[in-house]
């Protein structure tokens, strides 16, 4: 049977992730340069495409050296505001290799993307429109919704009939009439169903969709397919078969290329599935509480650093990295913020005492990008690790970053003093 997990698991063997709590401290982001690589050359080996290219959905993991670290490996970027696009280009890519994909924004952000030189996504007729109205030279690619259902649960998919993602495939005729009237140039389409997509089958259902509005385009550079692949979060999870859909999708690409009479590029805007296992979160162990039904280990770290178990209802695998071999006991583990912050219940781990390290997985995608100050406590600081070595690549905030931007005015220390 496949275990995509535990094979992507194997890469961490060499990594001792107790050291790295010693050395940098808790809570601890750590992520992998070794992952990366692997899932990133996973994804290129499983399509057979004239001309493939992969944009990292950055907003799953930003840092500048992470950024920095996909280049190297011949990637460009997918960004979804400004700021990631500056982002992309301080770390060094060209604008050419950026693809700018917000949804909502309004004409006068995607006129700022168009100075800054990047590929611009449009997402809605009325921003098409004004694109068109302002003749502008510069060609765009437009986001479809094929409406087909797919993605973990409603807040990732992105392609059902109520989602406010990219322009109904059902209008596609008043897109074409916009790009007719005003000599708009559209050079790409593009699609982004959702995240966790398990089929194959939905999703070539929506490449089909996507192939077909792609004829009616005469000048395409490229057809981008988005992201979504589903990761494994534990022992026996299956993720997306990458191979066996790269197979599927080459073929009839390859046969869309032959009728268009041209070859057009293949895009990809993987997130998750490069840096979801890529990451390990560490925390320590401040107090294991033993109530009349459940034994909790409360630890040093909370929704404010990690929301998905909370927001999405994801599983993330559990380790005692400091006691691995300690007899197995069941335990709820949770944060110190206040509020319920489960980070997972019912979990088998090496008997846990006060000051044990506990390492989550697939702590790479959606996780520190997704951090606030909330409880007014600060961010972890994050590692990266290397060819073997380990480097500070973000330092734990403190609490005058969290007040930096906080402007006071005097109005109320004469009271204040009067009181005192
Ligand atoms: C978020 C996003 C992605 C990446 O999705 P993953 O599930 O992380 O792979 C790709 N494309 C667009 C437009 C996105 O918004």
């Amino acid at each position: 049977m496949r275990d995509d997990f535990t094979a992507v698991e194997g890469l961490w063997a060499d990594v001792d992730l107790p050291a790295i709590a010693s050395e940098f401290g808790t809570p601890v982001y750590v992520y992998n340069t070794a992952v990366i690589k692997h899932q990133y050359e996973r994804l290129v080996k499983a399509f057979d495409v004239p001309k493939l290219a992969l944009h990292y959905a950055c907003k799953a993991l930003t840092n500048l050296e992470v950024l920095r670290y996909v280049r190297t490996l011949g990637a460009g970027l997918d960004c979804v505001s400004l700021n990631e696009v500056r982002l992309g280009l301080m770390a060094g890519f060209s604008a050419s290799d950026i693809l700018y994909t917000p949804s909502g924004v309004s004409l006068n952000e995607m006129e700022e993307a168009i100075a800054l030189g990047v590929g611009i996504n449009v997402d809605s007729i009325s921003l098409l429109e004004q694109l068109g109205q302002a003749q502008t030279e510069v060609p765009v690619c437009v986001r479809i919704n094929p409406h087909i259902m797919a993605g973990g649960n409603s807040k990732i998919s992105v392609g059902h009939i109520d989602s406010k993602f990219g322009i109904s495939i059902y209008q596609l005729p008043h897109v074409l009439r916009i790009v007719e009237a005003t000599g708009l140039k559209v050079h790409g389409v593009h699609m982004h169903t959702g995240s966790d997509i398990l089929d194959v089958a939905p999703f070539l259902a929506a490449a089909d969709i996507l192939l077909d509005v792609a004829h009616k385009f005469k000048d395409l550079d490229y057809i981008d397919f988005g992201s979504g692949f589903k990761v494994p979060y534990k022992a026996g999870d299956i993720s997306t078969n990458i191979e066996e859909m790269g197979e599927l999708l080459s073929v009839r690409f390859r046969d869309f290329c032959k009728n268009y009479g041209r070859e057009v590029a293949l895009c990809f805007e993987p997130g998750k599935f490069l840096v979801s296992q890529a990451g390990k979160f560490l925390v320590e162990a401040n107090v294991v509480k033993t109530t009349p039904s459940t034994v909790f280990v409360g630890v040093n770290s909370g929704l404010n650093h990690l929301i998905r178990p909370m927001f999405y209802e994801s599983y993330h695998h559990i380790e005692n990295v400091t006691n691995p071999d300690g007899k197995a006991r069941i335990y709820t583990v949770v944060g110190y913020i206040c509020e319920t912050d489960t980070f997972g219940t019912n979990r088998q781990l090496g008997e846990v005492r006060e000051g044990d390290i506990l390492s989550f997985s697939n702590a790479g995608a959606y996780c520190m990008t997704m951090a606030s100050n909330y409880n007014s406590r600060v961010r972890p600081a994050e590692v990266l690790i290397h060819e073997g070595k380990s480097h500070l690549v973000r330092k734990r905030e403190t609490i005058e970053d969290v007040i930096s931007t906080q402007v006071g005015t005097g109005l109320f220390e004469q009271v204040n003093a009067e009181i005192s």
